[in-house]
C-alpha cells in the first residue's frame, strides 16, 4: 500500500467544484511535483492533504491511517509556503524551535533538534538572525528546517521558490531535493514551472481544471504526453498543421508529403489534423533516420548562451529548435533560405 494516498477527493467551494476527482498513489520517500496552470487546484489539493481544507467527499490516508477528517495538528505533516511565512518577531532558532515547542520537547531536546536543523540547511552561523535580516533564500530554508523539526511523515512545499531570483531558484531546488534525499521523506512539491517539477521530481502529476491529467516520471510526462493539454503545458512543442492524404498514414505538412509511423487517429472530416514534434527532433543537419527536410526561410535567431534558438517558416508553419553553440559555429542568417530536417517517427498526433 502507497504512503500517501488520495482517493477520489473533491472539493467545492459554493458551487464552484475546483478539484472533481482527483486519485494519487505517492510511495515512501517519493518526491512527487504538482504541475499546472494558476487556479487549476494545486493549493486546494495540498491543503486537503495536510488538513486545512476538508475534502467535499473522497479519502486520505497517510500511512495507512484514514486522516481525511483529521486536524491538521494531528497529521504529522511538515508544510512550507511561497514566502514571508516566518514568524518577524522571532530569530531564527525561534522559528526552528516553535513546532518544537508544541510538540512538548524539553529544552535540551528542543536544542539539540534546532542545531541539528541549522547544519543540515547550512545556516548554523545565522541562529540569532531574524527573518528581516536574510535573503528571501535564506528564509525559505529556514521556513523548511522549521517545517522538518518535529520529524513529520510527508514534507508539502506550496511553491516554495516562486519568489526567489532565477539563479537562487535553482539552487535551492537542488538543495530542497537533496535534503528530501538524504532524510527519505515523502514531499509533495507544488509548482507552475515545468522545468522545475521535471528537473526535480521521482513523479510529476499535471494538473487541468481540477483533475490530474496525467501522471508519469519527467520522461513519461515529455515523450509521451497523453492529452494535448500536457503536451502543449511541459516543454516547448512545434504544431503543425496537417492533412490526410488518400493512404491512412500520408499526411501532407508544410509542402511535404511524410510518412507517418502510425495510421492517423485525429483527422477532421475535411482530413485537417495537427502534427507536433519537438524543438530536439529538428536539425538543420540531415542524418540518418531524419527522412523529413522542411525548406524555408530563416525568420529569427536568437543566441542564447549554450543554444542558439533558430524559428522558420516552411510552408506557412512556424517552427522552433536550437543549435548547441561551439566557438567556431556559424548560425544562418535571419532570411536566408534553409533546410530543417525531422525524422517522422518523432511526430505525434495532438
Ligand atoms: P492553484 O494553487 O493551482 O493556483 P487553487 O487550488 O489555489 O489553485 O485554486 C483553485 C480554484 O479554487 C481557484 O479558482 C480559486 O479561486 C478557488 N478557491 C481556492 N480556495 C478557495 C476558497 N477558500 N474559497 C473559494 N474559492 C477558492
Ligand atoms: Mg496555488
Amino acid at each position: 500500500m502507497s504512503f500517501l494516498s488520495i482517493t477520489n477527493a473533491v472539493k467545492t467551494f459554493g458551487t464552484n467544484t475546483v478539484v472533481k476527482g482527483f486519485d494519487l498513489a505517492v510511495e515512501k520517500g517519493e518526491f512527487v511535483s504538482f504541475l499546472g496552470p494558476s487556479g487549476c487546484g494545486k493549493t486546494t489539493v495540498l491543503r486537503m492533504i495536510a488538513g486545512f481544507e476538508r475534502p467535499t467527499s473522497g479519502k486520505i490516508t497517510i500511512d495507512g491511517r484514514d486522516v481525511t477528517d483529521l486536524a491538521p495538528n494531528k497529521r504529522r505533516i511538515g508544510m512550507v509556503f511561497q514566502a514571508y511565512a516566518l514568524f518577524p518577531n522571532m530569530n531564527v532558532a525561534g522559528n526552528i524551535a516553535f513546532g518544537l515547542k508544541i510538540a512538548g520537547l524539553g529544552k535540551a531536546e528542543t536544542e539539540a533538534r534546532v542545531q541539528e536543523m541549522l547544519g543540515l540547511i547550512g545556516l548554523s552561523h545565522l541562529a540569532e538572525r531574524y527573518p528581516y535580516e536574510m535573503s528571501g533564500g535564506q528564509q525559505q530554508r529556514v521556513a523548511l528546517a522549521r517545517a522538518l523539526a518535529p520529524k513529520p511523515q510527508v514534507l508539502l512545499l506550496d511553491e516554495p521558490l516562486s519568489a526567489l531570483d532565477a539563479k537562487i531558484r535553482v539552487s535551492l531546488r537542488e538543495e530542497i531535493r537533496d535534503i528530501q534525499r538524504r532524510l527519505g521523506i515523502t514531499t509533495v512539491f507544488v509548482t507552475h514551472d515545468q522545468e522545475e517539477a521535471m528537473s526535480i521530481s521521482d513523479r510529476i502529476v499535471v494538473m487541468n481544471g481540477g483533475r490530474a491529467d496525467q501522471i508519469g516520471t519527467p520522461s513519461e510526462i515529455y515523450n509521451r504526453p497523453s492529452t494535448r493539454f500536457v503536451a502543449g503545458f511541459v516543454g516547448t512543442l512545434n504544431v503543425l498543421r496537417a492533412r490526410l492524404e488518400r493512404q491512412p498514414q500520408t499526411v501532407t505538412v508544410a509542402g511535404t508529403s511524410v510518412q507517418l509511423a502510425q495510421p492517423v487517429r485525429t483527422a477532421d472530416a475535411d482530413g485537417n489534423l495537427s502534427l507536433a514534434l519537438r524543438p530536439e527532433a529538428l536539425s538543420l543537419r540531415p542524418s540518418e533516420g531524419r527522412d523529413v527536410a522542411f525548406d524555408g526561410l530563416v525568420k529569427s535567431v536568437n543566441f542564447m548562451g549554450s543554444v542558439i534558438r533558430i524559428r522558420m517558416d516552411v510552408g506557412g508553419e512556424a517552427i522552433s529548435f536550437d543549435m548547441f553553440n561551439s566557438p567556431d559555429l556559424v548560425p544562418p542568417a535571419v532570411g536566408a533560405r534553409a533546410t530543417a530536417h525531422a525524422a517522422s517517427r518523432d511526430m505525434f498526433e495532438l
